[in-house]
């Protein structure tokens, strides 16, 4: 072909998609294709990503250091596809007191909860406002041990920033990995002092919609499989009204070979008894451990399907100074490989957001699939 044919092979492919809305990368997702309304077009799962559009869990912090600069960072989402996103700081930092910022300086450096990373994003957001985002601020500092001390933090937050705040998490129930950091699993004892903020999530002032909750609760290990899902159904049989999303549907890298059955059971039964829990798939450890692996991957895949109106997506990145685009890119898509077996109805609801949307109480309307 010569020059000329190819530029006009190029510009008639360009208005093919134009014309049907259709688009051949995630880079080329806007705002404006989840708009309600009969002008919006149908998602075409053969030509366009199967990438989600929602990332409900990226850390906009990292545990100590620096962190991707703010204006950088959220030019990462839209060139990755995503339009959605939920700014986390991150449910624990090194301890001032501590001295540490890295874990390979500090391998038991104190690890605690921290106000400092809400801070830090409320200012941020405020200072670079973003229309071709859409972005869910959400309050990492709680500690679920110290639940004292969360509603005079929620005021401190809302007083400082208005109503800018609409979600809380990643906040630790359980996490085996902060262990040797002198993190501890929650004693049930405090889980039922968490009522006076688990009631606020739920009515917030000034008409916000119930603030979804994100925790970090392992089932357990490889060596105990269940050792701590009494933790989870302690809270879940507590605040059932609460919207609580279980992230990375509890599996961790101490729990990398929990059988699929046993595991799909548990959640069965649980999003069956409380139909506010929803689970959240980001991570690439469920990526490495399960979904890899084609007959484990079918069960989950058939999970999902049975339960389409319950999955969020997300990348678990966390924005430690260094990382890139690219590097943002392969998080979205590693954890959006499982998305490709989804039957259409999960698809919509999972990887093009309908249920974030539902969740949040947002006017946005995730695109009908092309039949
Ligand atoms: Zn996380």
């Amino acid at each position: 072909m010569s020059t000329k044919t190819l530029r006009a092979a190029f510009l008639a492919s360009a208005l093919v998609s134009l014309a049907s809305g259709c688009q051949s990368t995630g880079s080329e997702r806007q705002l404006a294709q989840f708009k309600a309304g009969p002008e919006q077009a149908c998602y075409d799962r053969a030509t366009q990503p199967y990438t989600f559009v929602v990332d409900a869990h990226a850390h906009f912090r990292p545990f100590g250091g620096e962190a991707v600069p703010y204006s950088e960072l959220i030019r990462y989402f839209q060139p990755a596809g995503v339009l959605f996103v939920n700014v986390f700081g991150i449910g624990q930092m090194f301890s001032a007191q501590s001295g540490c910022q890295r874990f390979s300086l500090c391998p038991t450096g104190e690890i605690k909860p921290t106000i400092r990373n809400d801070v830090i994003n409320g200012s941020n957001a405020l200072l670079h406002p973003n229309s071709d985002l859409h972005l869910t601020l959400s309050m990492s500092f709680a500690d679920l041990s110290e639940p004292q001390d969360v509603m005079q933090k929620m005021d401190l937050l809302d007083d400082e920033f208005g109503p800018a705040f609409t979600w809380m998490g990643e906040v630790n129930l359980v996490k085996q990995a902060l262990f040797k950091h002198a993190h501890r699993a929650t004693e049930p004892a405090h889980i039922a002092d968490w009522a006076p903020f688990m009631a606020r999530l739920r009515a917030p002032e000034d008409g916000r919609a119930p603030m979804p909750l994100s925790i970090h609760a392992d089932i357990g290990s490889d060596q105990a499989p269940t050792q701590y899902l009494h933790l989870m159904e302690n809270v879940l049989a507590r605040y059932p009204d609460n919207p609580i999303v279980w992230v990375h549907m509890g599996l961790s890298r101490e729990q990398t070979k929990m059988d699929p059955q046993q595991h799909i059971a548990i959640l069965s039964r649980l999003l069956d008894a409380y139909p506010n829990l929803m689970l959240d798939i980001s991570w690439r450890v469920l990526y490495e451990a399960y979904f890899r692996h084609a007959a484990i991957r079918a069960q989950y895949v058939a999970f999902f399907n049975r339960y389409p109106t319950r999955i969020l997506t997300g990348s678990d990145f966390v924005a430690a100074k260094g990382y890139k685009l690219r590097d943002y890119r392969r998080e979205v898509e590693i954890n959006s490989r499982v998305n490709q077996y989804l039957s259409d109805e999960a698809f919509r609801h999972i990887a093009l957001g309908q249920n974030y949307f539902d969740l949040m109480g947002l006017s946005y309307r995730a695109p009908e699939i092309c039949q």
